[in-house]
């Protein structure tokens, strides 16, 4: 499409946690500005040394960069805080939109900013790149981006990163071109970590490509240290439940898990990991190892499959599906952890 001078106003790239939506959308807001754009395999390219190529990568890090305009909007008077929305901008003509703090979403002030400033011609590029880094969008906020996506100008692009572009608004999705991003195969995924994390040993990496689900950004910047904390506690759940007797190791991981932002992301991580265990006892008790994801405890899993069958790796879900609902509403977690224990006990 670049090459054909026929890039879509409105492009929705869409693919899972670190499957790599937000570089690829930089890499094209580069092709669209470079300033020397060489090609490859007869394709349109960027050169990455330009001034343009230069300045648009340094919204590379983009958890840095969110952090900085995060940090930078705290240290305003408290009257200024409230009127300033986030944004990255490290080139005049690329503007990146994060969600908004504490609420998390787009807010209608962001796209504002875009529609004051989507209709001037571009500064020093070609294109006037826009990159929305989440689908969360307020009521108002998609509102406003219907709007311009409905007349678009002919000298700007906007990205739309979602992990489900089921989230958009069917009126936005209608309006873009969309992308999904597939998952790649973990033995890729392996290679290329060999080389970017040179110092996991091969089993490790190993475990990390089939953990990261196909995302290699996922799968590089994966906490082995606190995965394996967290499955350690899950196991020591799903023993116990199933196991039974001594409950002092349970109820010494369940007080761990505290109310807060800290034991929040915590428990998620023990949510998340007690689902990829069922998951994997699951393929175990129906003959597909191959499939299994924590394949470096493959021998634990087998033990563990022996006392469970699929109705109650079913109900085990189900009931984990209420952990879940019960910290949406702040229950106190180790106390829906306990429940959860014993629940699966009974069942
Ligand atoms: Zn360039």
């Amino acid at each position: 499409m670049l090459a054909r001078d026929r890039f879509p106003h409105a492009v929705v790239l869409a693919g899972g946690q670190g499957s790599g939506k937000y570089t690829l959308a930089l890499m094209l807001a580069q092709a669209l500005n470079c300033l020397t754009p060489p090609k490859s395999d007869g394709l349109p390219d960027f050169c990455g040394t330009c001034a343009n190529c230069t300045r648009i990568a340094q919204a590379g890090d983009f958890s840095a960069r969110f952090n900085e305009a995060v940090e930078a909007r705290e240290n305003l008077r408290e009257a200024d805080k409230k009127e300033t929305r986030l944004f990255v901008q490290t080139h005049p003509d690329v503007l990146i939109v994060p969600p908004d703090p504490p609420q998390m979403m787009i807010k209608v002030d962001q796209v504002r900013r875009v529609i004051e400033t989507i209709y001037y011609r571009p500064a020093e590029g070609r294109e006037r790149v826009y990159i929305f880094t989440d689908s969360a969008f307020m009521k108002e906020a998609a509102n406003s981006l219907l709007k311009i996506l409905e007349e678009p100008p002919e000298f700007a692009t906007i990205f739309l990163l979602t992990e489900n572009a089921g989230e958009l608004l069917p009126t936005i999705r209608s309006r873009s071109m969309v992308f999904t991003l597939g998952a790649l195969p973990a033995e890729e995924i392996e290679k290329y970590l060999a080389k970017q994390r040179p110092e996991w040993k091969a089993p490790q990496r190993a475990l990390v490509a089939r953990l990261c689900e196909g995302c290699i950004g996922r799968g590089r910047s994966f906490d082995l240290g606190g995965y394996t904390a967290a499955r350690a506690s899950a196991l020591t759940i799903l023993k116990s439940a199933l196991v039974g007797g001594e409950h002092s190791e349970l109820f010494k991981v369940t007080e761990s898990f505290r109310p807060g932002a800290d034991g929040r992301e915590k428990t998620e991580e023990l949510i998340r990991t007690l689902y990829s265990l069922l998951r994997d006892l699951m393929f175990v008790n129906s003959g597909a190892t191959e499939l299994v994801r924590n394949a470096d405890i493959a021998t634990e899993l087998k033990r563990l499959g022996e006392s469970v069958d699929f109705e109650w790796l079913t109900s085990a879900s189900d009931r984990l599906a209420e952990v879940e609902r019960g910290m949406r509403r702040n229950l106190l977690r180790s106390l829906s952890l306990d429940a959860f224990a014993a629940a699966l006990e009974k069942a």
